[in-house]
């Protein structure tokens, strides 16, 4: 065991959305229930990587026994707040077989003749992977709502759709884990600095970063209230400071962890008579 690092209260409780939850009031360079620093964070990460790796093979091998269950890990956060990072660093430690990741963008032309959740639909986890969602549903209350993509009463109705669709998707089966990624303004100043500055992270710029930076108080109100109305006993949201890249990416696998730990799965029995088959094995002539 470490001595130092470790989680003084879970991240399931440090950074669970209760009622009463204030954004404007939440430090994004905090570490809400950790008690070490970076250092002893990067050795917690590494451990954590090798116990989702072991969990999401059990989620993989029990969807290849007929099971019915998954997980999905919607990611949501503007623009640097670090949803790549914990895909790359997060999920990267589990077998990318397992791995269902979707990024959502603008509505293709295709997408817009549907409802906004039929994309959503079509890209849930089946059964034995961890579905990623690089953003989600949640665009169509937050982008939509700040740019005015639809009508105000429209923005509201989708609040309680967005709730029934995910009881839905829980009752099928799937664990869902909703991570929105707070970083600060200062944070992403330096961030998109960074973006144009370095010929490595100019790929990553879009110059509508700053556009969405001009609406920062809009958005950061669309999430206090996407985050109010959608926080349920069944699709829980927690929300990660994003400031310190190693926080956010601890927290958000400490979360993961939890998600699989929850679905308190076996390894599948076997399907086959072992005895008889390494009877089978010992017998067998390849040489002829
Ligand atoms: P990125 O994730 O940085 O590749 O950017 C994707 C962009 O697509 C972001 O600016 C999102 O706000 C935008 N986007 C995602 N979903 C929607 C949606 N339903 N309607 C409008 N814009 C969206
Ligand atoms: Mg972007």
């Amino acid at each position: 065991m470490h001595a130092v690092g470790r989680w003084e209260t879970p991240a399931t409780e440090a950074l669970r959305v209760r009622e009463g939850f204030d954004l404007a009031a939440f430090d994004r360079r905090s570490t809400p229930g950790w008690s070490g620093d970076k250092t002893t964070a990067k050795a917690a990460l590494a451990e954590q990587g090798d116990r989702l790796s072991e969990l999401q093979e059990k989620l993989f091998a029990h969807g290849r026994s007929g099971g019915d269950r998954s997980v999905l890990l919607v990611l949501q956060g503007m623009d640097t707040a670090g949803k790549g990072g914990i895909v790359r660093h997060v999920i990267g430690t589990v077998d990318p077989q397992g791995v269902a990741l979707r990024s959502f963008g603008v509505p293709t032309p295709e997408e817009r003749e549907h409802h906004y959740l039929w994309r959503i639909r079509e890209a849930l986890p089946r059964p034995g992977y961890i579905g990623v969602f690089d953003r989600s549903h949640y665009e169509d209350v937050l982008v939509v709502k700040v740019e005015q993509l639809v009508p105000a009463d429209e923005v509201e109705r989708r609040y309680d759709e967005i709730r029934s669709f995910e009881d839905e998707v829980v009752a099928s089966g799937t664990r869902v884990v909703k991570v929105a990624l707070m970083v600060s303004l200062d944070e992403q100043a330096q961030r998109l600095r960074e973006r144009l500055e370095r010929p490595d992270k100019h790929w990553k710029y879009n110059p509508g970063d700053i556009d969405a930076r001009e609406r920062w108080p809009l958005y950061q109100e669309a999430y206090q209230v996407a985050l109010e109305r959608t926080a349920t006993d069944t699709a829980p949201w927690y929300v990660v400071p994003a400031d310190r890249k190693w926080y956010a990416r601890l927290a958000v696998g400490a979360l993961l962890l939890d998600a699989l730990q929850g679905l308190d799965l076996d390894w599948p029995e076997a399907d086959v008579d072992v005895a008889a088959e390494l009877r089978r094995l010992e017998a067998s002539h390849p040489e002829g």
